[in-house]
């Protein structure tokens, strides 16, 4: 007798970006899906994101006159990690993301389109964000939900892997289920696709693998717990850059919500404590944390203004903080330190500096260049910022079609991983971290996943 209490041909786990994008991909190709989410509603990390996802070469960008394709990105994601990455994973995104985005835009009517507020920064030598216009990662992952609804895809909400079986050979047999009551299901599986996001609510995993990070607030999702990562691991499975992870340098405090890359990329700027610039806030977006937390107390002021305010007052984040009345005023650089409590003097010293800079067409004293969005003018705004890790980008090393590698290079026959449970491209360490990664990997490795598990069904 079998010790599985059913078995499904597609079997996946987690229901982020990647779960949902690989379950509509699978069904596709006509197979039966079944995904199992541990959380009581649709969220993880997909629903605290902004939402925003690399692809290159899409008609998106065309239409707003961006040469892009599969070699520039590749060659994008290769320098920003320095060549410390895997280039199959790497080729792998590079040539699939647009595809995987568009079919999501015409088969599910994904209402994303080319950000045009995300100028090409932090490694992105092109414009290729793309996103929902005024809406946020939780309404992608709402979205998903219902495209997976009416597919007819079964979504089994609080319920959470705790165990994978393979048979002799390493072929997956199906895996052990908590249910919200503490039952255990044991569930056969044809095909398992592991999206169960990645480790960074795992402290003795963090610890472990990025140290650095331990002084650094989590900012990430609290059902992050790798256990696709290390269950696969005790199979034999093989993982890549444990050590990467995306910090962000703009978590407001004490509200909790991310200021958005665009409004250094308009021109803001930001400062510590005393009023003192430490870093040029264009160079590197996950980065930037290690400086800010270098600062007093670890904490800084991003500035910026009205023009600067007005260009992305309706990014959800800003908004949000704007109707919570977050942001400091002033009309000149002394209003704007008393309402902050920074050094006077410090400030107008950064501001004056930042503002000769850009009028001279120099760099400034951080190297920072102003050629393209000059500094913040009077009357100014502030949101205090602290450092934060926002999620890891290391895991389950895949090949090509996303499948499994085990530690000598051998594929597992039927198992899949893609987003924060797979290995990204975003290096060894938080210096890799290619903006919109995150959710690259997950959609675009998903819907490879999804293709690939389906197709192997049906074979
Ligand atoms: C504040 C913030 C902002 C971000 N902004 C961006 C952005 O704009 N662009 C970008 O590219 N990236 C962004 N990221 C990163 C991005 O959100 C993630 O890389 C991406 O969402 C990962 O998708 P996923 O589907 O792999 O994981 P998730 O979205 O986390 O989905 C995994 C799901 O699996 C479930 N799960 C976990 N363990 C189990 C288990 N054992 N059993 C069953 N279910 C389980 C979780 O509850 C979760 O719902 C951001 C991250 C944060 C925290």
């Amino acid at each position: 007798m079998s010790r599985f209490e059913f078995t499904v041909p597609v079997l996946v786990i987690g229901a982020g970006a990647c779960g949902a994008v690989a379950a509509l991909a699978a069904a596709e190709t006509g197979a039966a899906v079944m995904v199992v989410e541990r959380d009581d509603r649709p969220g993880g990390s997909t629903g605290m994101s902004q939402g925003l996802v690399c692809a290159a070469g899409t008609r998106s960008q065309a239409a707003h006159g961006i040469a892009d394709d599969a070699e520039i990105f590749f060659a994008d994601i290769m320098a920003k990690a320095r060549g410390e990455t895997d280039p199959v994973i790497a080729r792998t995104l590079a040539e699939n993301s647009a595809a995987a985005l568009e079919w999501l835009i015409d088969r599910h009517r994904l209402p994303w389109e080319l950000d045009t507020r995300f100028r090409a920064s932090y490694g992105n030598s092109r414009q290729r964000l793309h996103g929902w216009p005024g809406h946020s990662g939780l309404d992608m992952v709402q979205f998903l939900h219902a495209r997976m609804s009416d597919a007819g895809i079964d979504v089994l909400m609080e319920t959470r892997l705790v165990d994978i079986f393979a048979d002799a050979d390493g072929r997956i047999e199906g895996v052990a289920l908590e249910r919200a009551d503490g039952a255990i299901e044991h569930v056969g599986c044809e095909t398992l696709i592991l999206a169960a996001g990645g480790f960074g609510a795992n402290r003795a995993m963090t610890d472990r693998h990025m140290p650095e990070t331990q002084a650094l607030r989590y900012n990430g999702h609290e059902g992050s717990h790798g256990e696709a990562i290390f269950l696969s691991e005790k199979l034999g499975a093989a993982v890549g850059d444990m050590g990467s992870y995306q910090g962000y340098a703009m978590l407001t405090d004490p509200q909790g919500i991310s200021v958005p890359p665009p409004v250094l990329l308009e021109g803001g700027l930001i400062v510590n404590r005393h009023g003192d610039r430490f870093t040029d806030e264009t160079t590197d977006i996950a980065g930037m944390v290690h400086p800010l937390s270098r600062q007093p107390d670890g904490l800084g002021w991003v500035i910026y203004d009205e023009r600067i305010e007005a260009r992305c007052a309706e990014i959800p984040e800003l908004a949000a903080l704007m109707a919570l009345n977050a942001p400091k005023a002033g009309d000149t650089a002394d209003g704007l330190a008393r309402a902050t409590g920074v050094d006077p003097d410090c400030l107008a010293g950064a501001l004056s500096a930042a503002q000769a800079a850009s009028e001279r067409n120099v760099l400034d004293t951080m190297g920072r260049d102003w050629i393209d969005a000059p500094p913040p003018r009077a009357p100014y705004r502030a949101l205090r910022v602290t450092g934060a890790l926002y999620h890891t980008q290391g895991g389950l090393q895949v090949d090509g079609g996303a499948r499994v590698l085990r530690t000598d290079g051998t594929p597992f026959a039927n198992l899949f991983a893609g987003g924060g449970s797979a290995r990204s491209v975003s290096g060894p360490s938080s210096w890799g971290y290619l903006p919109a990664m995150g959710l690259t990997t997950a959609v675009t490795l998903g819907w490879v996943a999804g293709r690939a598990a389906g197709a192997l069904v049906a074979a």
